[in-house]
């Protein structure tokens, strides 16, 4: 390199004017005495220095990178640990197409062309198609630049004309923010609006774009609710106003989410819509309490059951919830726990038959009471809301299976001895 005159070696011991005019310094030799005057003499000056191999006499490090340029990911562990570094770096260099650098020429080289054609409300929805588009990273890896722009073409035509919001209803599973799905996590991070209500948890809506518009609209059955119609209505102006709206709901929402009435309404306007499904409070508190909600020396069926009618009015066939082998899950039942006892008992369950209540299942703060169904009122006793009530004899297995907030896995008395 100095034959060439790319680089100027003097051959000489270090003297501070070797800095004069530097923008950064890099110490390498194999006297730390040295190093330190290097490194001295750089913070004087107020120049960043790295001394190879010696974080302590560095203001910067150099990160392993994986070069995709121009995009580049760096990984630094601060010197700490520079091989789990270099680690990481394989994992992403096999993980990460070698096309990604084309890729971001290709639209490096469209910005400014999609900025003199879309609003800047329609332009992140434009570029998530079109770098989201297998099509564009294969017409870029066989280095077909003609069919990436007609794909970018046609994607900024369809963007400028189509120009609609759409409605995305998503469950957002009970509580525990790693039972999101796939789909629901990337919908939350694409999203211009979120509607989302009492029962999603802080975790989840944490993983909401940081830009994005956050709409609570309260809490069931309660005074301070937004009531239905205006959320519907708030849905449909979201979405004519061309924005991404995520209407977010606890657990699956179509059960006893209201789902199916909100896109009736979405219907009725002629916006377009899709639903992500969750994992129900039942399923999820069933598998975080250890009580399946089959098992076939128990049940063979599951009812999940909500007291509250359209009207409010109690319109169950009780009988039929005693049918044997089968498990009750109730949504919304803790404030009807004593009329839950007496009419299950009344239509002819036995007063032993074993009850749970889940409190904020799958959550940190997850609680399992159990008991038998003519205890259940007093059970119900300070358990506090969103709480799940299971009744049938699957409830007994959670002696044994129970794991969620337990250090250790359930011991086997006799596996143990
Ligand atoms: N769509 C939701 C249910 C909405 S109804 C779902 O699929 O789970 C609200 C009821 O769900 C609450 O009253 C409570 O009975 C139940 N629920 C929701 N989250 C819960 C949780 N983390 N723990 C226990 N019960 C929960």
């Amino acid at each position: 390199l100095a034959d060439r005159q790319i680089l100027r070696w003097l051959k000489e011991p270090f003297s501070p004017w070797h800095m004069d005019e530097m923008w950064l310094v890099i110490a390498a030799t194999n006297r730390r005495e040295v190093n330190r005057q290097v490194f001295e003499e750089a913070t004087r000056r107020r120049l960043f220095c790295n001394v190879v191999d010696d974080p302590e006499l560095s203001s910067f490090v150099m990160p392993s990178i994986v070069d995709r340029s121009p995009l580049l990911v760096a990984i630094s562990s601060a010197g700490q640990a520079p091989v789990l570094a270099r680690l990481l770096r394989e994992q992403l260099e096999a993980l990460l197409p070698h096309h990604l650098g084309k890729l971001a020429e290709f639209a490096g080289r469209w910005r400014e062309r999609v900025k003199a054609r879309l609003p800047a409300s329609a332009r992140r929805g434009f570029w998530e198609r079109l770098l989201g588009a297998d099509r564009l990273g294969q017409a870029l890896e066989r280095c077909d630049d003609a069919a990436a722009t007609r794909l970018a073409e046609q994607l900024l035509d369809e963007q400028a004309s189509a120009r609609r919001g759409e409605v995305v209803l998503v469950g957002a599973g009970p509580g525990d923010p790693g039972l999101l799905t796939l789909h629901a996590l990337r919908h939350l991070q694409q999203a211009d609006v979120v509607i989302y209500d009492r029962l999603v948890s802080k975790e989840v809506l944490a993983l909401v774009r940081r830009d994005a518009h956050q709409l609570f609209v309260g809490k069931e059955r309660s005074h301070h609710s937004v009531p239905q119609d205006e959320i519907n209505q708030r849905l449909v102006e979201e979405a004519r106003q061309g924005h991404k709206v995520v209407r977010l709901k606890g657990g699956d929402p179509f059960i006893f989410g209201r789902g199916g009435e909100e896109l009736e309404a979405l219907i009725g306007s002629g916006i377009g819509f899709q639903v992500i499904p969750g994992i129900t409070a039942a399923s999820g508190c069933s598998a975080y309490a250890g009580i399946p909600l089959t098992h076939r020396d128990h049940a063979q069926s599951v009812r999940f059951v909500s007291i509250h009618g359209k009207e409010g009015a109690i319109e169950l066939n009780w009988r039929a919830l005693c049918e044997p082998k089968q498990t009750l899950v109730f949504y919304m039942g803790l404030s009807l726990c004593p009329l839950i006892s007496e009419q299950l008992q009344h239509a002819g369950m036995p007063a032993n038959m074993p009850v749970a209540l889940i409190e904020r299942g799958t959550t940190p703060a997850q609680r399992v009471i159990s008991g038998t169904l003519e205890q259940l009122p007093s059970l119900a006793e300070g358990v506090a809301s969103p709480a799940l009530i299971m009744v049938g004899s699957v409830v007994t297995l959670g002696q044994k299976l129970a794991w969620f907030g337990h250090s250790s896995p359930p011991i086997n008395p006799a596996a143990a001895s």
